[in-house]
């Protein structure tokens, strides 16, 4: 038996692994836990730039929808697009998720994406470690950012509205 990830729609045996919290992310539990590996993955790195925040936004925003609290779904992707259209590094937008915060608490609910991104947290690990599944994790950023392709201007606008340049650092 197979199961669904609800969020984005990876298949893998039915382990009948508990899913996360539902207000957390809509995923499969067998989904979550490959997450959960790559999450150790990228904590353990330890690295500056710390490129664990990017796994984090991508997984948010590829599992929306359900009954996610509508900011999994808006941090994500406003952690997608400082990456990839600001040069953000995964602390610098840790640091710019820690302000908007702050600054507003109430946020719209997003509708997923009907088509889903063409990659997952599964070929990222499937990429050995290092490098390459690095590379992986920001291919598997700007393939779910595009599949967010309808709201993309709408988190440039908000986005900037609150963040501001010069407390990027
Ligand atoms: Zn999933």
């Amino acid at each position: 038996m197979a199961i669904i990830c609800p969020g984005c729609l990876l298949e893998l045996p039915d382990r009948h692994l508990d899913p996360p919290p539902p207000c957390r992310f809509n995923a499969s539990g067998e989904c979550w836990q490959a997450f959960s590996d790559l999450f150790c993955y990228t904590v353990a790195k330890g690295d500056a730039a710390f490129i664990h925040q990017h796994a984090v936004d991508a997984y948010e925003a590829q599992h929306a929808g359900g009954n996610s609290r509508p900011i999994t779904a808006v941090f994500g992707l406003i952690g997608l697009y400082l990456a990839l259209e600001k040069g953000y590094s995964g602390r610098e937008v840790q640091r710019a998720h820690m302000r908007i915060a702050k600054l507003r608490r109430d946020w719209p609910r997003l509708e997923p994406p009907v088509r889903p991104a063409a990659l997952t947290v599964m070929d990222v690990l499937n990429v050995s470690t290092g490098p390459e599944r690095d590379a992986m994790i920001l291919q598997w950023v700007a393939a779910v950012w595009e599949s967010w392709a309808d709201r993309q201007a709408w988190v440039r606008e908000i986005t900037g509205g609150l963040v501001d340049r010069r407390s990027r650092k």
